[in-house]
Order: structure tokens, then C-alpha cells, then sequence
């Protein structure tokens, strides 16, 4: 039987990760994951139940979330092309890109028994298709015998400005040095955290896209994806 190809893109926030993988997955007839967005379904979710991200997250409030997953159905549809998160029913794509779910999301995804279960809804996706996933472990934990890992990496002012843009875009009220301070706290935490930091897999390609368009970005992955599936 012929082996699934698989792709895997790891880096940090704002380094063009998923847009890169979309155009990639259109390109390739691949299904693409944004498994980002999985974790800030769920810290979406958790703030709805009360819990706070805006410090550390309490011994309560970790109970909160464990108690979550009873009513937690967690269901992804692809719409026109683009992934949408639906919980219990309800299409939340439109909220979760806030800066304060961003915040969650990070600090959701630090708990290994949040890892577990999403890591395992991530490996069943990728069973049956052709796929690009994104995210941090994806090359490291997820994903561990890809066909291609990627490590997309840029500087955090490339990164930080790419983000507020974004922002901007979509009609927020954004302020570029606090889109900075919480990308590098983002940064710092899924690097920093015990279960699955964020880190180059010894067989990633390191690719640096401080410096490159969009377009560039997309032509270098597709080049590396070619070679290798
Ligand atoms: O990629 P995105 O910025 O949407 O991810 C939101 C947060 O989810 C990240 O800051 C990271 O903490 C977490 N995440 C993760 N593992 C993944 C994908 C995302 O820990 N595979």
C-alpha cells in the first residue's frame, strides 16, 4: 500500500506558517491541519467557562478545564476551501484570533493531559489523507516519521509586524508594541514549557523567512516539499 505523505511545520507565531502550508496544501492536493487552532478552540471554550488567561493558570481553574472535555465536541469542516472550528455545533473560527485567546492558547497548551488528548485527535487526522499539519511538535511529537519537516522560522519584529497587519486587516484595535510583547511571551512560553516545547526537529530544514515575500516562502517550501515527496 502506498504511504500517506505527510508534511510537518513547526516555528513560532507569526513566522507564515499556516498561509505558507495552505497555499502548499492547494498546490499539492493536500488536506491541511492548523492544529494552532485546535488549542485556542479550547482555551475559547474555557474562557466562556470562566477561566481567567490573563495570569497563570490556577489549580481551579486547571480543574475547570479538565472538566471541559464532557462537553467538548470538537468538530473541524473545511468551508470554501478554509478550516473551520466548530464546538458543540457552533462555528467559533470567527473568535479565536484574538489576542486574548492567543494567550489561552498558549497557556492550554502547556498541560500535558491537554497535549494527549489533541496530539491523539491530530494523528487521526493524518491517518487516512495526504497532509500539511502546522504547529510546534508537529515534527518532534505528532508527526514524528513526516516525509518532509520544515522549521519556519523569522525575526520577531518580521514576525510581530506580519501580525498586526493581520490585525489591522480584520478591523481590530491593535497597538504594535503590544502585539510584540505578547508574541515574545507566547515565544518564550512554548519554548520554555515541559511538555513538547517548541524545537527544531534534528531532521527539520531550517528556512528563514525574515527576508522573503510571501510568495518566496511559498516557492522555497514547495521546492523543499518536491524533492522529498
Ligand atoms: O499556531 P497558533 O499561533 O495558532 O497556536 C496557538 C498556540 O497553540 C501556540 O502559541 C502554542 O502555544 C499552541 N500550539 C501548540 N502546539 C501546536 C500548535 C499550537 O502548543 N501543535
Amino acid at each position: 500500500m502506498k504511504k500517506n505523505i505527510s508534511i510537518a511545520i513547526d516555528g513560532p507565531g507569526g513566522a507564515g506558517k499556516s498561509t505558507i502550508a495552505k497555499a502548499v496544501a492547494a498546490k499539492k492536493g493536500l488536506i491541511y491541519l492548523d492544529t494552532g487552532a485546535m488549542y485556542r478552540s479550547l482555551a475559547f471554550h474555557a474562557i466562556r467557562n470562566g477561566v481567567d488567561f490573563s495570569d497563570g493558570i490556577s489549580d481551579e481553574e486547571r480543574e475547570i478545564i479538565n472538566g471541559l472535555w464532557e462537553n467538548f465536541d470538537l468538530d473541524i469542516k473545511y468551508i470554501d476551501g478554509l478550516q473551520h472550528m466548530f464546538v458543540n455545533g457552533e462555528d467559533i473560527t470567527g473568535f479565536i484570533r484574538t489576542p486574548e485567546v492567543s494567550m489561552g492558547a498558549s497557556k492550554v497548551s502547556a498541560l500535558p493531559e491537554v497535549r494527549v488528548r489533541l496530539v491523539e485527535m491530530q494523528r487521526d487526522f493524518g491517518k487516512s489523507a495526504d497532509i500539511i499539519m502546522d504547529g510546534r511538535d508537529i515534527g518532534t511529537h505528532v508527526l514524528k516519521d513526516a516525509t518532509v519537516k520544515i522549521f519556519l522560522t523569522a525575526s520577531a519584529e518580521a514576525r510581530a509586524k506580519r501580525r498586526y497587519d493581520e490585525l489591522l486587516e480584520k478591523g481590530q484595535t491593535v497597538d504594535f508594541d503590544t502585539v510584540y510583547r505578547e508574541l515574545v511571551e507566547r515565544d518564550k512560553g512554548d519554548m520554555t514549557r515541559a511538555a513538547s516545547p517548541l524545537t527544531q526537529a534534528e531532521d527539520a530544514i531550517l528556512l528563514d523567512t525574515t527576508d522573503m515575500t510571501l510568495e518566496e516562502s511559498v516557492a522555497a517550501v514547495l521546492k523543499l516539499v518536491e524533492e522529498k515527496a
